[in-house]
C-alpha cells in the first residue's frame, strides 16, 4: 500500500513537503551542559509537523556513534557534536543558511 502525503495528498515517495520543509526550518545548535558535567549537543527549531524527528535523531545518532533524545521539537545529543551537526544536517538536504550554530 502506497502511503499518501498528509500536506500534498502526493504519494510519499513523490513529495518534497519535506525536502521544501529542509530549506524553510530555522535550526539552532547549541551544546548544554546536563547533570555531572557532561555536554549534550541540543539542536531547535525543526518543525516537527513537517520533519520526522525521530527518524532525523535516529541519523544523527548513528552517525555520531552515540546516545540522544527526540521531544518537545528539540533532538539533543550527548557529547559535543556542534562543529559536525551543521554539515550533516546539510548534507541530509537542510539549507546551511537555515542553521545556525551558537
Ligand atoms: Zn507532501
Amino acid at each position: 500500500m502506497t502511503e499518501v502525503c498528509p500536506q500534498c495528498g502526493l504519494p510519499k515517495e513523490l513529495c518534497v513537503c519535506e525536502t521544501i520543509a529542509k530549506e524553510t526550518q530555522k535550526i539552532e545548535v547549541y551544546t548544554e551542559r546536563k547533570k555531572f558535567g557532561k555536554l549534550s549537543t541540543v539542536i531547535k527549531g525543526i518543525d516537527e509537523k513537517e520533519i520526522n524527528l525521530k527518524e532525523l535523531a535516529k541519523k544523527l545518532k548513528s552517525e555520531f556513534a552515540c546516545g540522544g533524545t527526540a521531544k518537545e521539537g528539540k533532538i539533543e545529543l550527548q557529547g559535543d557534536h556542534k562543529q559536525n551537526v551543521k554539515k550533516i544536517l546539510v548534507q541530509m538536504g537542510f539549507a546551511p543558511e537555515t542553521i545556525i550554530v551558537r
